[in-house]
């Protein structure tokens, strides 16, 4: 019998969801000057993700992604596409899309 129950209870406890595991995460990972990785799982829904994470050996880690980010991503450039639309809005573009379209249907066929 107590063998059972605890069969019962082990099997039953293995299929319980704990809705707060399971709430969507995004791990932010930290990396101080000396190289130490600390993972934060922090809540989604959480509005502040801090830049900063104490890290154990006392300097601070940077959150990943955050310093590196202003060098891979320029201040703004404007692309092609943005000029265009300075120029024409998307109606018109998607009519000269259309257009195009269909002078290339009309020399493919
Ligand atoms: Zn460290």
């Amino acid at each position: 019998m107590g063998e059972a129950m605890r069969g019962t209870r082990l099997g039953a406890t293995s299929y319980e969801v704990d809705p707060g595991l399971y709430a969507p995460r995004q791990l932010t990972t930290y990396v101080c000057e000396n190289e130490h990785r600390v993972t934060m799982p922090f809540s989604v829904e959480a509005d502040e993700i801090p830049d900063t994470w104490p890290c154990a050996c006392g300097s601070e880690g940077q959150r990943q992604g955050v310093q590196a980010q202003p060098a891979a991503a320029p201040k703004h450039v404007r692309s092609h596409w943005d000029m265009l639309l300075e120029r024409r809005s998307i109606k018109e573009l998607e009519g000269i899309l259309k257009e195009r379209l269909e002078v290339i249907r009309a020399k493919a066929s």
